[in-house]
């Protein structure tokens, strides 16, 4: 699922990895795994539509505090 092979941003070459992708909504912070192609020059992350369209999602859920199709992993706390 490679989508450009190049990095839009500095045109370095990118690889397939899996990235862990924080995503905040409201109060609340939601993290996911992902694959994603990385620029090995400047390190952007490029996102298939698919998952931009679930990360949007995973945030308005987030918003509107719909957290329990969630698992809980970790509670962060401001100090
Ligand atoms: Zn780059």
């Amino acid at each position: 699922m490679l989508i450009n092979e190049i990095c839009p941003v500095c045109g370095g070459p990118t690889v397939l990895k899996k990235v862990t992708e924080i995503i905040r909504g409201g109060k609340h912070t939601a993290i996911v795994q992902v694959e994603a192609e990385v620029c090995l020059h400047c390190g952007e992350r490029l996102y298939t539509p698919e998952f931009v369209r679930k990360c949007e999602q995973i945030k308005a859920k987030l918003e509107k505090e719909e957290t329990k199709d969630f698992q809980p992993v970790e509670v962060a706390y401001q100090a």
